[in-house]
């Protein structure tokens, strides 16, 4: 998104200002009204634009949407909204450059920038044609405005964008009384909720040409290398990975809440039981197979090597989980057989026409009622975590058998995973379970 120059200038800013240094809005917004920009003033935001007022467009509510987010980022901070009632920005939602040059409020200094910029509490950004991601690229610029002169900020950039893009995600949710609940979702629920944003889409795009990186080349990122749409995903889907993912987020949150300074990762590699492999695992089985609604809790991973499948072994799969590691190890090349049964809810799928809600029962083949990643929902899938594919992408899971029953031959060494096939978003809604039985052949 062309926003490498503003990450370069927004860390050095950040390490030579202090919130002392933060700049008064009033002035600002004089000069504004003078060049007859409109001004826009929530409690926290103070907003110039040369935009044409048209009726319905959503820009009026923007102040009060940036003050619902600017709780929401305190409450992630563990501070208290009310020891900042006074903390103020000032942003620029531009159509015309010139007109801010020459109303005095865009100075020479700033540099060219393609969406955003951001220098301690003064923001400009672009403005866009989808409310949705105007509103996004807005809380973005104010999510640096927050933890540059809130937080002192100077943390490597993956993040300084990482952070900003995840507290920056949000859906506004109508009321009954016709304004909209601003909600702070780190995964979107749904593609609508997030016009034109496209992390989740762009990461499985990096995934199927095998460009996605791994944890530690993220971590690694340089200023000058951080810039493409490819860059903020991956620096979003680690952020939310390790604040989400229930094996990081409470320590990742104490980490969060200290300095946040370019000491950061050693921070992170030094927070009690960090383990940078399993962490470089988790991530990449986030990103293998990333989605809407994406729920950590249900979809994190037991790694552990059980011993090796020598004769029959039973296990109970939850429907309401992802992968389930099944206790025991398979070995390359050799050959087992499987069967399961049972029967469990999928939740319900709503007739379009009538809405009326159908509850959805489904055996280990599944219901060809719904389907998800080209197979029915509720199908049973026995998995293993393939390190090192052939095809030299990222590692991933590898559905090897499905279905009721069957044989199959492993790709590795490793543990027996299974799950039903069904939409992360949609777990939470599934009850039950089903008898899974396996054995090695001879
Ligand atoms: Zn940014």
């Amino acid at each position: 998104m062309g926003w490498a120059a503003a990450a370069v200038i927004a860390v050095i800013v950040a390490s030579r200002m202090t919130a002392a240094e933060t700049v008064d809005v009033v002035p600002l917004e004089r000069l504004a009204r003078q060049a007859g920009l409109r001004v826009l003033a929530g409690r926290h935001l103070s907003m110039a634009t040369d935009r044409p007022v048209r009726p319905g467009d959503g820009i009026d509510d923007l102040p009060a949407v940036f003050d619902a987010a600017f709780a929401a980022w305190c409450r992630h901070y563990g501070m208290n909204p009310a020891d900042h009632a006074g903390w103020r920005c000032f942003g620029c939602l531009v159509v015309d450059r010139e007109r801010f040059r020459t109303a005095g409020l865009l100075p020479d200094a700033i540099p060219r920038f393609e969406n955003g910029f951001c220098a301690n509490n003064r923001f400009w950004l672009v403005d866009q044609s989808n409310p949705a991601y105007r509103r996004h690229l807005l809380l973005h610029e104010g999510v640096h405005a927050f933890t540059l002169t809130l937080r002192h900020l100077a943390t490597p950039v993956w993040y300084n964008e990482g952070i900003a893009e995840l507290l920056a995600t949000h859906r506004l949710e109508p009321r009954s009384d016709g304004t909209a609940k601003f909600v702070p979702t780190p995964i979107p629920d749904r593609p609508a909720d997030v016009a034109q944003l496209g992390r989740i889409e762009k990461l499985r795009e990096l995934r199927g040409d095998g460009q996605a990186p791994a944890l530690d080349e993220v971590l690694g990122l340089a200023v000058g290398e951080h810039g493409s749409i490819g860059d903020y995903a991956a620096s979003w889907a680690a952020v939310a990975m390790l604040s989400g993912h229930p094996a990081y987020a409470r320590p990742f949150a104490m980490l969060e809440r200290g300095p946040l300074g370019s000491d950061f990762n050693r921070r992170l590699a030094a927070l009690p039981g960090w383990d940078a492999a399993r962490a470089g695992r988790d991530f990449d089985a986030f990103t293998a197979d990333v989605d809407y609604g994406w729920d950590f809790d249900r979809m994190a991973i037991d790694w552990k090597a059980g011993p090796l499948l020598a004769g029959p072994h039973e296990m109970a799969v939850d429907a309401s989980r992802g992968w389930q590691n099944g206790g025991v190890s398979l070995a390359a090349g050799r050959r087992y057989a499987f069967k399961a049964c049972g029967r469990v809810s999928l939740g319900s799928v709503s007739d379009t026409a009538s809405d009326e809600a159908t509850a959805i029962e489904s055996e280990a083949d599944g219901v060809s009622l719904e389907w998800y990643r080209c197979r029915p929902a509720g199908r049973l899938l026995v998995g293993q975590w393939l390190a090192v594919p052939a095809d030299g992408g990222r590692p991933r899971f590898v559905v090897i058998a499905e279905g009721a029953c069957g044989e199959f031959a492993a790709i590795a060494d490793g543990p027996l995973q299974v799950r039903l096939n069904r939409t992360p978003e949609r777990l939470a809604e599934c009850e039950g379970t089903l008898d899974f039985s396996i054995r090695p052949l001879r």
